[in-house]
């Protein structure tokens, strides 16, 4: 099984897995990119995973099932281009012999999930050495989280402590190429963090020559994610000193104070 991002839009992931002979797409916003790859790889589309209800996330859907007639998984909570095995916390979507498990990750919309594929014996088999993988949408990006459209901070603390608490090789799939505007911003937050010097400098590279800087590693975004480590001293120091807060301020506000800052920063 390979893993490969198909560009669409300005700055959007299409994540193909495929074995040769059959794919799976996360995210289609757009079809052109996903029919491409299909008929470059002589590939058959078995299915369409979608981890929330935005355009830019659900576009390509339609299409893609009217043509190959790919089986669609998507969020309970949500509206997306139908028929679609709706899926929540607990619920499994069994693919081309994977088995991806959901999480529910409100915050950035309301009923957002993501499929994690463990790398269990359950999945070597067919996924070889690609899994612990994540599939995240607009919750975790490297460096950064996403915006927060329809949940609220605490939701998103919570979903994104869901996320850190998988094993620390899972590979990292989000749905944007945002790396580099979120270290900017995390450099921002820890100009000390020696980690975040190096990943930047990592990172700038990988964009220097057209490559993507995804799939990220979790281990890694622990130690450069400012959205990850709201509870580091350094992090905390920061925020309560940037926004003039106390240092009694709950871990929720200290997180929506985080967020406000990136979104007011340029
Ligand atoms: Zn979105
Ligand atoms: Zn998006």
């Amino acid at each position: 099984m390979t893993l490969v991002p198909l560009p669409a839009f300005a700055d959007n992931y299409i994540w193909m897995l495929q074995d040769g002979r059959h794919a799976i797409v996360v995210d289609p916003g757009e079809a052109g990119p996903v029919f491409d790859a299909l008929s470059r790889g002589n590939l058959q589309l078995a299915a369409i995973l979608v981890t929330h209800h935005h355009a830019d996330h659900t576009g390509g859907v339609a299409a893609l099932h009217e043509a190959t007639g790919a089986k669609v998984f998507g969020p309970a909570r949500e509206r997306i281009p139908e028929p679609f095995t709706p899926l929540a916390a607990g619920d499994h979507a069994e693919v081309l012999g994977l088995r991806f498990e959901v999480i529910d990750i409100p915050g950035h919309t309301a009923g957002h999930i993501a499929f994690f594929l463990p790398g269990d014996e359950r999945n070597t088999a067919a996924a070889g050495d690609i899994a612990p993988l994540l599939f995240c949408g607009d919750t975790l990006f490297s460096g950064g989280c996403g915006r927060l459209f329809e949940g609220t901070p605490a939701q998103m603390l919570a979903s994104l402590d869901k996320l850190a608490a998988l094993p620390g090789t899972t590979r990292v799939c989000c749905g944007h190429e945002y790396t580099l505007a979120n270290l900017k911003f995390a450099r921002a937050v820890e100009p000390g963090n020696a980690d975040l010097t190096h990943y930047t400098a990592h990172c700038e590279a990988l964009r220097a020559r057209g490559a993507p800087t995804l799939p990220s590693q979790l281990a890694a975004e622990r130690k450069i994610n400012p959205f990850l480590r709201s509870r580091e001293a350094t992090v905390l120091r920061a925020v309560l000193a940037h926004a003039g807060l106390s240092s009694q301020t709950a871990e929720a506000d200290v997180f929506a104070a985080l967020r406000q800052w990136k979104n007011d920063f340029r």
